[in-house]
């Protein structure tokens, strides 16, 4: 193949146009590479994946002829004269108007429009040059015009568009024309043609997929709607095709290549767990432990992601999984993603085994975490421990310090450890650790979780990773698509939804009163402050002066304070004082966001709640309701903009979690959501996760059966230049050799 000047042509694989700079192509230079560098566009497959934002259907246009007064339309045509005046104002003589003219025809007639005090629309209109322009029709002095139109330009012609029904409108820089983006990408497709296909022919049969140069053709320049719908499944297709290729290899690499831990439950312990809970366990929940005991009896190592909501039962399912290892006699550790978190599971873990009687009772007792006597009395017993940076020796029992506690986790005499992520970090030894609990709440990314298992001596234990924001199902496929996943989707009985009220900063004292009646009835509440963002000392700092504030409102209430830049030891006992009912209204920043559970709790009000993002608002809602009183959130807040609007308005609406997920990947937009994580996520430029739900599930089921055939895609070398070029740096271990 050779260009127009001759010159030999080799790119035509995507891998190799992600590599080529724009410069590459004629009529490129510096200046308009970084030009088109800020459209995001650095290599030519940025170029081909630069779609039309919208287009504009020309058949659907009325001739210039058939236009009347008081429409609204868009119409076509050629610039044929602009003039650019400045007129006096009437009444302020010292200013003036600059005015722009300009006339358009088409083949029927002209028509007029004018614009006042825009310049730019000068430059904008080039004459002999075609646009679009849309806006109202008057009649001024007995003819007709368009007033302040908005412009599309279409190019200095409609080469190759004239016959076309449709014309593509790209997105442009301030420097370039619309002309010059359609005009690059017209040469970008004629150097790549064709543009290699690196999806498997079965699926492309199968799934009526398009061939992928036409594509590409189809989504710039195409004669139909319905050309285009089709073009953007196969390009769509492509892109969820090569992430849950890397993901299923990664997946796959984890299960064969890492030696795992066969458990052997035998279902002692937890049967006495079960048992000894004081309700049944939801059909969810059993469903959930079981389809974790299948993971812990292969030998393959779990990786698994627990979903569920806020309240839905998943500490009894986590410790059911770790009590399960114990039976084998392995050890096992639950991670928090904070102290107060960590200790909070401590506490919970102690007391449902307790309830067990599989819980010895360390307090006073003098011997190295009482075990002596309880294995001389012949019960079974779990040795518990939890393990902070600064509370490690008051929470484990008393007189052993953090390095006894070390010792006794390297020598086995843990059975199972609670602390915060740093367990990893800090390199805590373990004598046989089997099972991994990770309470991540959305600070584990993929990375994040292969930087884990590289950790030698965290290469075979089963991880099962919880997290209690709901994710719609697509994007869990997509930042999750190398885990199982498991839903508990039903709550426990009995569980009313928390009504949601929201007022402005006018009726705040609604919703004191509101405190003020529960705590009457000898129930809590939570007060959320504001977020402030980057500072942490003025968000403590004004958490105080709310708690001042809060108890001159409710004079006769206990209000306490807990925030971020308390010692843990200080965060510990604010809690502990909540927990036994010392404390009736508990100001606090963010830190109650997860995990804190207070059944007496019946209250949460969020102050400025349209700084919080949804999730944050379902979680913080979630913290109330969930003893046997019904539970309110109150969101006071003032919002500035539409979006923080759309977000209380779904709180107020919708109680599901799942579903307010998918409202808030609606408002957000899914870049957001990717955006926070890595860059692998960036190859998603067409596809829309909820959008393009079932393109993304044909994807997925394509990409498993390819990985499970040819699991390290030897017969593929393409394709695997393709994701590596297409994915970035950052998931490049995914198809690491
Ligand atoms: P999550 O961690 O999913 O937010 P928890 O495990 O803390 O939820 O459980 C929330 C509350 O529900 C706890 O007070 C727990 O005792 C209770 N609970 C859990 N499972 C059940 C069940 N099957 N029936 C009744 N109550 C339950
Ligand atoms: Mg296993």
């Amino acid at each position: 193949m050779t260009d127009s000047s001759g010159t030999v042509m080799s790119v035509t694989s995507l891998a190799r146009l992600a590599e080529t700079s724009t410069e590459a192509l004629p009529g490129i230079g510096p200046k308009r590479a970084a030009t088109l560098a800020d459209l995001g566009i650095r290599n030519v497959a940025d170029m081909l994946h630069h779609v039309p934002r919208r287009y504009i259907d020309r058949s659907s246009k009325p001739p210039i002829a058939d236009i009347n007064v008081g429409d609204e339309v868009t119409l076509i045509g050629e610039v044929v004269n602009v003039t650019s005046r400045r007129a006096a104002v009437r009444r302020s003589p010292k200013r003036s108007l600059l005015i722009v003219e300009a006339v358009v025809r088409d083949e029927t007639a002209s028509m007029k429009a004018i614009w006042f005090n825009q310049g730019f629309r000068a430059g904008q209109l080039a004459e002999g040059s075609w646009v679009a322009l849309s806006g109202e029709v008057e009649v001024y002095k007995g003819s007709l015009r368009m007033k302040m139109p908005e412009v599309d330009e279409l190019g200095a012609s409609l080469e190759g568009l004239r016959t076309g029904r449709l014309v593509p409108i790209h997105s442009r820089a301030a420097k370039l024309s619309l002309g010059d983006v359609r005009r690059a990408i017209h040469v970008a497709l004629r150097r790549s043609d064709p543009v290699d296909d690196t999806v498997p022919v079965e699926f492309r049969a199968v799934r009526g997929l398009m061939d992928r140069h036409a594509a590409f053709h189809s989504i710039h320049f195409p004669e139909s709607f319905d050309e285009v719908r089709r073009a953007r499944r196969r390009l769509v297709y492509d892109e969820f095709f090569r992430l849950q290729t890397a993901l299923a290899v990664q997946k796959k690499r984890l299960a064969h290549e890492m030696r795992g831990v066969a458990h052997r439950p035998s279902g002692e312990l937890v049967g006495s767990f079960v048992g000894g809970l004081p309700y049944a366990l939801t059909g969810a929940q059993r469903r959930v432990i079981d389809e974790i005991a299948a993971d812990l009896r292969s030998p393959r190592p779990m990786h698994r992601l627990l979903q569920g909501e806020v309240g839905s039962g998943k500490t009894v399912v986590a410790m059911s999984a770790l009590l399960h290892g114990v039976e084998g006699d392995w050890q096992g550790a639950i991670m928090a993603p904070t102290e107060v978190l960590a200790g909070q599971h401590y506490l919970g873990a102690r007391s449902l085994l307790a309830q067990a009687r599989l819980s010895p009772d360390l307090a006073g007792e003098g011997t190295r975490l009482g075990m002596e006597s309880l294995f001389a009395s012949g019960g079974p017993a779990v040795r518990l421990a939890l393990l902070t940076g600064s509370t490690a020796a008051a929470n484990y029992a008393p007189g052993i310090s953090r390095s006894e506690l070390l010792a006794d986790a390297a020598a086995g005499r843990v059975d199972i450890l609670v602390g915060t992520h740093a367990l990893i970090q800090e390199g805590v030894g373990f004598d046989r650790l089997g099972v991994v609990v990770v309470d991540e709440q959305h600070r584990f990314g993929v990375a994040q979780r292969v930087q884990l298992k590289e950790k030698a001596d965290l290469a075979a234990p089963d991880l099962l990773i919880m997290t209690a924001t709901p994710i719609p199902r697509t994007l869990s496929m997509t930042l999750y698509g190398d885990l199982d996943v498991s839903v508990i989707d039903e709550m426990p009985p009995g569980r009313a939804p928390v009504a949601t009220e929201r007022v402005s900063r006018r009726d705040e004292g609604l919703a004191w009163r509101l405190v003020e009646r529960e705590a009457a009835e000898g129930r809590q509440a939570f007060v959320v402050c504001p977020l402030v963002e980057d500072s942490p000392q003025v968000e403590a700092a004004s958490a105080s002066a709310e708690r001042e504030r809060l108890s001159a409102l409710m004079p006769g209430l206990r209000v306490g304070l807990i925030h971020g830049q308390l010692k843990a030891a200080e965060k510990e006992g604010v809690m502990a004082a909540f927990r036994a009912g010392e404390i009736d209204v508990l100001v606090s920043t963010t830190v109650v966001e997860v995990g804190v559970d207070v059944p007496n709790a019946t209250v949460m009000v969020v102050e400025d709640a349209d700084r919080f993002g949804l999730s944050q608002l379902h979680q913080l809602r979630g913290r109330v309701g969930r003893g046997e009183h019904a539970g309110s959130c109150v969101l006071i807040a003032d919002p500035a903009g539409a979006e923080a609007e759309r977000r209380l308005a779904a709180m107020t609406k919708i109680a599901d979690g799942f579903k307010l997920a998918e409202e808030d990947l609606r408002i957000r937009g899914q870049g957001t959501v990717f955006g926070a994580r890595q860059s692998g996520f960036g190859d998603l430029r067409l596809a829309d996760v909820l959008a393009d739900s079932k393109t993304l599930a044909e994807a997925r089921q394509d990409a498993f059966a390819l990985v499970e055939s040819d699991p390290t895609l030897s017969g593929r070398p393409e394709l695997v230049a393709e994701i590596r070029a297409m994915l970035g740096e950052e998931m490049g271990w995914l198809l690491k050799s």
